[in-house]
């Protein structure tokens, strides 16, 4: 499972959120672009006490309690996902468009990866549709085994 974020895909993911607080009217304050950043560099789900130690050190002292808020405004923006089981935070990996993510999650590393797929979704949505329910979450997530713990096996 892929668990590092390349430089340009860390560039493009705070571009992409440039674009997506633009568009919406909001602001992307220091906290929020650096709350995303860390999600970035993280390359894996992070949960929100790691992220709150990084800031201290960043020298974000009021952070502890909007921590919460800034993840909730990155999600509502499209930016962020949240993986309830572990509740930790994953950079979206296609933030440009709308739409539900679709997440496989190791058990083994922690690692995530976001599908591309949208059929699955598409599928999804259309049985809610049939039956008159308004899907409101925002990431489906399938945990297993990722192919590198897998062949460690
Ligand atoms: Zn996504
Ligand atoms: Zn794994």
């Amino acid at each position: 499972m892929r668990q590092k974020t390349t430089a340009a895909e860390r560039r493009a993911g705070l571009a992409a959120a440039e674009r997506a607080c633009s568009r919406s009217g909001k602001k992307l304050t220091p906290l929020r672009r650096r709350v995303l950043e860390l999600v970035l560099n993280a390359g894996k789900p992070v949960g929100a006490y790691n992220l709150l130690k990084s800031l201290r050190a960043d020298g974000f002292s009021d952070a502890p309690p909007t921590i919460y808020r800034t993840l909730e405004f990155l999600q509502a923006q499209g930016l962020v996902h949240r993986i309830a089981k572990s509740n930790t935070f994953v950079a979206c990996s296609r933030p440009h468009d709308d739409h539900f993510g679709l997440i496989f999650v190791c058990r083994q590393c922690g690692g995530a990866v976001e599908l591309e797929e949208q059929q699955v979704i598409a599928d999804i949505g259309c049985c809610a549709g049939r039956l008159g329910f308004q899907m409101s979450r925002q990431v489906l997530e399938v945990e297993g085994t990722c192919r590198d713990c897998g062949a460690a096996l």
